[in-house]
């Protein structure tokens, strides 16, 4: 009899360490609940050590992390901060929250990320019209480390600060070095979905330890020193809890165990798939470990297929999979902003939009549910017969 078990397969839900509930009835037990105590501490200096940077503040999500870094760097009403187009759109919201004007930059094929050609261009531009942005976010697409010597060496030449958006590259590295250490600001995200997580949360690195201080006082409210409640900033609550915190920390003692594994699954899906004609895998820039948070790849005419029917044929059976982020520049919400592509020839983003698919990569996926979408996708093969 034909095998009927069709339980839901997610594209990456959260997996428990074991350890969590240790942590979380010490912080009940010792009545630690609030946005402050011993567990924030620990899993900021536990996160700060792991990453490799002086200082981390935890927070109550990855946005608020790159609104806060948009923040330090006194981003306002009417400047202009680069972002790249190829990302959720919480790297790209924190700019309107502070009035400021994106502008798009276009994706390279190597890594997928922020084009340095693309960027030097729109930084060139900008420096003969006087409009110079504040920041530029880059985004670590998929686990994935964009081309950080270039870019950094492309920023530092304009003086303009990087914040790295590393929500979905925890564990990643770049020639050894930590993805979300290379910009003035890194930001890591603890959402359900992503490679560990808090429920909900995110934590701001960096080496500045000023700035750092600064963060800690505008995410709790903006207080002056004083025992009145006296306040001359506007603040945010954007802290996270205790109770979250320790949640993060026994996630956190499992991170090279996810990442083992994510990229475990990523072997997996290379070794059955990479054969199949039209079908092209997301690379691994030379020199970096991404933490494949998702397996992610391109498919061509060549396979008789599109991703559009891959994607309703697996959730025909109850396979969560998702195209790749829509760029962007392509959003209704950005309509109007400028957009930089690598090429006048090629615009990279839009090109892995229409082509791209994420596929099933849970840390918790079983082996037999991972085959469920391996013969899904090779359905779709045509046999040709000799
Ligand atoms: C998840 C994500 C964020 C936002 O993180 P939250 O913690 O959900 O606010 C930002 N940027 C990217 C690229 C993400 O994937």
């Amino acid at each position: 009899m034909e095998k009927t078990d069709k339980t839901k397969i997610y594209l990456s839900p959260p997996h428990l360490s074991g350890y969590e509930l240790k942590y979380i009835n010490e912080a009940i037990e010792s009545n630690w609940i609030a946005p402050v105590g011993p567990h924030v501490d620990q899993f900021e200096k536990e996160i700060a050590h792991f990453a490799g940077t002086k200082e981390a503040v935890a927070l109550s999500s990855g946005t608020a992390a790159i609104h806060l870094a948009l923040l330090l760097l006194n981003v306002k009403k009417g400047d202009y901060v680069f972002c790249s187009s190829l990302t959720f759109v919480a790297s790209a919201n924190p700019i309107l929250y502070q009035g400021a004007q994106p502008v798009f930059i276009d994706s390279e094929r190597d890594s997928w990320n922020m084009s340095p050609q693309a960027l030097e261009k729109a930084l060139k531009d900008a420096r003969t019209t006087g409009s110079l942005p504040k920041a530029v976010i880059v985004v670590n697409l998929y686990g994935q480390v964009a081309k950080m010597e270039e870019i950094v060496a492309i920023c530092n030449q304009y003086s303009v600060p990087m914040i790295e958006d590393a929500a979905e590259s925890l564990g990643s590295t770049y020639k050894g070095q930590h993805g979300g250490t290379f910009g003035c600001f890194g930001i890591y995200s603890f959402n359900g979905n992503k490679i560990i997580t808090t429920s909900g949360g995110g934590m701001l690195v960096s080496n500045n330890v000023k700035a750092m201080k600064r963060a800690r006082f505008l995410a709790t409210q903006a207080k002056d020193r004083a025992s009145h409640y006296e306040h001359s900033e506007v603040g945010f609550n954007y802290r996270m809890s205790n109770l979250l915190a320790s949640v993060g920390r026994a996630q956190l003692q499992v991170i090279e165990e996810r990442v083992q594994a994510k990229r475990a699954v990523f072997n997996r899906y290379y070794q059955e798939l990479a054969d199949i004609p039209g079908i092209q895998f997301m690379p691994e820039l030379r020199g970096t470990r991404s933490n494949r948070w998702l397996t992610v790849l391109t498919i061509d005419e060549r396979s008789g297929f599109t991703n559009e029917v891959l994607l309703g044929s697996l959730e025909a059976e109850n396979i969560e999979a998702r195209p790749v982020w829509k760029p962007l520049h392509m959003q209704p919400l950005f309509k109007g902003a400028a957009f930089y592509p690598h090429s006048e020839l090629e615009h990279v983003c839009e090109k892995l939009f229409y082509k791209g698919i994420c596929l099933p990569s849970g840390t918790n996926m079983t082996e037999q549910e991972q085959n469920r979408v391996i013969e899904c996708i090779k359905s779709h093969v045509k046999v040709t017969t000799p």
